[in-house]
């Protein structure tokens, strides 16, 4: 049983890229360590960045950009959907680099500022063997530049009906959800299984059924178009049946 645990930790630590076509706009996805950082093309020169990895892993991720064609001094702005360690850690340093300006929600303000997490609730046995790491990583979190309380425009950055960031409290109580063309990401709202396409429940989830509440609101009301979803972990993508199945299926 604990080799299986290591070799299902091993197999989620590998660094990673995919591009994925998620019309109208081209997703370039690193996964470092855990977790992916979403690359949005909107256009040549203009990118989208969602969530930044962990602050160990900024600088190869800067170098892993500029190896892939996209110019750090390209990415507009970027949005965490969530204030943990390995999707805000990398952020200050993109920040200070290149003076992209940083979007997070209202309720998470105070673990860039606290530099590590609330309180996990596992929701499995990788979780609770990480929980006490997860819980105690410390990371130097960025000033955000904006601070999301409703829904925001990305009219200001991208020009108008390219997308726009919602609130989707479960994960932690600031977790955003981004949506651009037909995409949404779904920061740790769910993730993606390690050997399926399907979705599944994050790694810490104190309330699965007020997630699953969330999902079904993004798939019936906020997004009703949305055909592929983008997590913070596994993936990189995950199709819309896959996600209403999930939405659907029991707690
Ligand atoms: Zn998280």
């Amino acid at each position: 049983m604990i080799l299986l645990a290591l070799g299902v930790l091993c197999a989620s630590c590998a660094s990673s890229f995919d591009v994925t076509v998620s019309n109208p706009f081209e997703v370039t996805t690193f996964r470092k360590s855990y977790a992916n950082t979403h690359l949005v093309k909107i256009s040549e020169d203009k990118y989208l960045m969602i969530d930044a990895g962990s602050a160990d892993n900024a600088e190869t991720l800067d170098a892993d950009l500029r190896n892939h064609g996209i110019k750090p001094e390209w990415i507009r702005l970027l949005i965490l959907t969530h204030g943990h360690w390995d999707h805000a850690g990398g952020a200050a340093y993109f920040q200070e680099r290149y003076k992209i300006p940083v979007v997070i929600g209202s309720g998470d303000q105070n673990l860039l500022v606290q530099g590590h997490s609330d309180p996990l609730c596992p929701t499995g046995m990788i979780a609770r063997l990480r929980q006490s790491g997860d819980f105690h990583r410390a990371f130097t979190g960025p000033k955000p530049d904006v601070v999301v309380n409703q829904d925001l425009s990305l009219d200001q950055w991208f020009g108008p009906g390219i997308g726009r960031v919602m609130s989707v409290p479960a994960h932690t109580t600031g977790s955003l959800a981004v949506i651009v063309g037909n995409a949404v990401f779904v920061g740790d709202l769910f993730r993606g299984a390690m050997l399926t396409t399907e979705a599944t429940t994050h790694f810490y989830m104190c309330d699965v059924p007020g997630a699953k509440r969330l999902i079904q609101e993004l798939l019936t009301v906020k997004a009703p178009a949305a055909e592929l979803f983008f997590p913070g972990h596994f993936g990189p993508s995950i199709a819309r049946r896959e996600v209403e199945d999930y939405a659907r299926g029991p707690h």
